[in-house]
């Protein structure tokens, strides 16, 4: 394509795969490769190599992890009553920044959208079902105020309801559409505590 050598060319459409790249910038980020030592690309291609390996889904929430159970789901000072439910590992991310909430997570990795073919049972609603025991008395749901998040809040608390727990969402300082991973950590704080019986 475009007269790149096809090492090159193969090199810039796996940058421009990536999410938020452009061609353009994966041309950049290809050219930089290729004036890397070669102890430098080694060391980027061990890195993708490594991760890949060692990164996992916790058998418990799902949340990514290098350990099985995961180091928040074994921590010993987490308040296991509670379970946050996000829409993917970096709203986690975000939670733990604000250094309030103490409780556990489960990462459902996507929200329910069925223009996108994405159902209920392709995210992980089915291992938080299995996590309901009598040791949790309330769920936060905090996927994104966005319409498939409203909508998969609305859909896990219709499943929670007969297993007698308190389920709640979180408070909409958020904006409407936004996205919890890039809130600052005041107004997520302020979500999580003016959260709301659903
Ligand atoms: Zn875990």
């Amino acid at each position: 394509m475009n007269g790149y050598i096809p090492p090159l060319a193969r090199l810039i459409d796996e940058f421009a795969a990536m999410p938020g790249v452009g061609r353009r910038s994966a041309a950049r980020m290809a050219f930089y490769v290729l004036k890397m030592t070669d102890s430098q690309a080694n060391s980027l291609a061990g890195a993708i190599i490594d991760a890949k390996k060692k990164i996992k889904y916790c058998s418990v929430c799902c949340n990514l992890t290098d350990t099985d159970p995961c180091a928040i789901c074994t921590g010993a000072r987490r308040d296991r009553s509670v379970i946050c439910v996000v829409e993917n590992a970096r709203d986690v991310i975000a939670l733990e920044n604000t250094n309030e909430y103490k409780g556990l997570y489960h990462v459902l990795h996507g929200v329910i959208s069925p223009m996108d073919g994405i159902g209920p049972e392709d995210i992980r609603i089915r291992e938080l079902l299995k996590r309901i025991t009598d040791e949790v008395d309330e769920v936060i749901i905090a996927t994104n105020p966005t319409i498939e998040g409203e909508a998969t809040a609305m859909y896990i608390s219709k499943l929670l309801r007969p297993l007698s727990v308190k389920v709640t969402r979180i408070a909409h300082g958020l904006p409407m559409g936004g996205d919890l991973e890039y809130a600052d950590e005041v107004t997520l704080t302020k979500a999580m505590e003016g959260r709301q019986e659903i």
